[in-house]
């Protein structure tokens, strides 16, 4: 492990981040023990989450109102997904923040075939290819939305954590071990808290 690397690049993943880079991207703002983290920080980090991602060749630029696009979609699906959560119709302005996105630059799809057998692909759009970036990512908020996973879609329930994540059993209420432990100690100190005053209360 790389310990120059900053303390949120050592998190537990998230369950259903991995499957579906829609929720890693709102998942990109979140909250610490010592603070929030902002993984699309500047139009630098937000390049760099692209392409790590791999939703963006490293090469392909991203100007300011690319990236301002970017966090309106981040933006737009977090309300989706509260819509979704909470059984309410989303804003329409979320719902047509997405569809624009999903119109971006949609990329040519194609099948590579290798060693490893065939494989879905897709072309991105060489004129723009953060327009791809962002026709991806709507798409697969749409996927997620519609498909058979969508009833996991839950917010974790730490105070203020604000991640979503697919529920691998109906209980589960935090998006992570360690959001859940962090939940169980402020309890406990509430309790002691609480035994303690009623303790100074007491005649
Ligand atoms: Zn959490």
């Amino acid at each position: 492990m790389d310990h120059e690397s900053p303390v949120y690049l050592h998190q537990l993943p998230v369950p259903g981040e991995e499957r579906y880079v829609s929720l890693a991207l709102v998942n990109s703002r979140f909250t610490l023990s010592h603070g929030r983290v902002d993984l699309l920080d500047d139009a630098e980090a937000a390049h760099l989450w692209l392409v790590r991602h791999e939703l963006l060749p490293d090469r392909a630029a991203l100007n300011g109102r690319q990236f301002g696009r970017l966090l309106g979609l981040r933006q737009a699906l977090r309300a989706l997904f509260t819509a979704y959560g909470t059984q309410a119709v989303p804003p329409a302005d979320s719902l047509a923040v997405l569809n624009s996105a999903l119109a971006a630059a949609p990329p040519i799809p194609r099948l590579d075939w290798t060693a490893d057998g065939p494989r879905r692909a897709h072309t991105p759009d060489a004129d723009n290819p953060v327009g791809t970036a962002l026709s991806l990512l709507a798409e697969d908020a749409a996927d997620l939305l519609t498909g058979a996973e969508a009833g996991q879609l839950a917010e974790c329930a730490a105070q203020g954590c604000a991640r979503w994540f697919l529920r691998s059993h109906a209980a589960r209420r935090w998006c992570t071990t360690k959001c859940g432990n962090r939940v169980r100690a402020a309890r406990a100190y509430a309790a002691k808290q609480g035994r303690a005053a009623l303790g100074r209360t007491r005649p």
